[in-house]
């Protein structure tokens, strides 16, 4: 059953990113070591922990149709991460190096506990990114974003959602009233002279090209000093849907895609989160699969650095392929 729970203003009708095809067999991402054909699964090794992602909470102010974590006003299946357990885990990505702290949620600015974990990952010279819808709860916390920006610049970037260039497709998606206030909210970033990213989806066959150019018309009649063109600070995701078919990734899939292990996502990244009934945090594999036990890899970064079968949809679809096709 979905853990998302309607809002008030959730999307009414099916989304409009809903991604065409067969429903995946039953047969496939079943065994981490081999694929439904019984050729070598491919993983993928942890080359440097470049990224700690910290998941503050499931809890959102929006219930989008596709949001890959069933986050809702509702939905605390990952509970509120708690500051002190996060310095924990800040103390280890310290001692490892590592550069970055990433939050994401849910909304991560609902957390009661989000100003401490940013300012203390600020304060331990970390790079930190915010994944933030850039509604209520974001401006609600508008002079403590002002003084961060103050003492740290450079080193504070906040990615927001604008899921498509145009109101309609954005609030199918995201629900009634969702468009102006996060406009509102990506210009007072931009206007404060914030480091801002978007993320942003593409319809099924609207063409990177174009919705880069919508992207950047939109970006220009709003004054929002982002460079459509940067794929870093427009972010244009695939598609999701672990129910749909998708191929298997094998060892073989590295040369015939020209890809390497170390260009994936869990090569270099982990995501801590806290799921509800546990007493202590956990380390995901990655940001896309927060659920599984498969992708629960530990409760210490130390005990999460072990390779990552590649055993589910979101690695192919999102990771790998992307779109492209791997067939021998
Ligand atoms: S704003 Fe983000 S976290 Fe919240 S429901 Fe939408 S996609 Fe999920
Ligand atoms: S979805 Fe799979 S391949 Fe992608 S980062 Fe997560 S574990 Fe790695």
């Amino acid at each position: 059953m979905s853990r998302q729970a309607k809002s008030r203003n959730a999307p009414l009708g099916p989304s409009p990113f809903a991604v065409e095809g067969e429903r995946l067999p039953a047969e496939k991402f079943s065994d981490p070591q081999r694929t439904a054909k019984g050729e070598p699964r491919a993983s993928v090794p942890l080359s440097r922990l470049d990224t700690l992602w910290l998941n503050t909470g499931t809890l959102c102010n929006l219930a989008c149709a596709t949001c890959y974590i069933e986050s809702s006003p509702t939905n605390d299946a990952l509970i509120y991460l708690g500051a002190n357990d996060a310095s924990r885990f800040l103390d280890e990505a310290e001692a490892m190096g590592t550069r970055e702290i990433g939050f994401t949620g849910g909304e991560p600015f609902m957390n009661p506990d989000f100003p401490a974990m940013l300012q203390d990952s600020l304060a331990r010279g970390f790079e930190v990114l915010i994944l933030t819808n850039a509604m209520r709860p974001m401006r609600r916390h508008e002079g403590l974003l002002l003084d961060l920006l103050d003492t740290y610049r450079g080193k504070l970037t906040l990615r927001i959602s604008l899921d498509h260039h145009t109101e309609a497709v954005h609030e199918g998606e995201r629900g009634a009233n969702s468009w102006a206030p996060a406009m509102a909210g990506l210009e007072w970033l931009s206007a404060k002279g914030f480091s801002i990213a978007v993320a942003g989806r593409l319809l099924p066959l609207e063409g990177e090209q174009a919705a880069r150019a919508a992207y950047a018309q939109l970006f220009e009649a709003k004054g929002i000093a982002i460079d459509a063109l940067d794929p870093a600070r427009l972010v244009l995701f695939p598609e999701m849907d672990e129910d749909k078919d998708i191929a298997e990734i094998t060892t073989a899939c590295w040369d015939i895609l020209g890809k390497s292990p170390s260009d994936i996502m869990c090569a270099s990244s982990r995501m801590v989160v806290h799921r509800k009934g546990k007493d202590a945090p956990e380390v995901a594999a990655c940001t896309l699969i927060p659920y599984d036990p498969e992708f629960l890899l530990g409760t210490s970064i130390e005990e999460a650095t072990q390779e990552v079968p590649l055993n589910h949809p979101h690695c192919a679809r999102f990771c790998v392929l992307g779109g492209a096709s791997c067939s021998a």
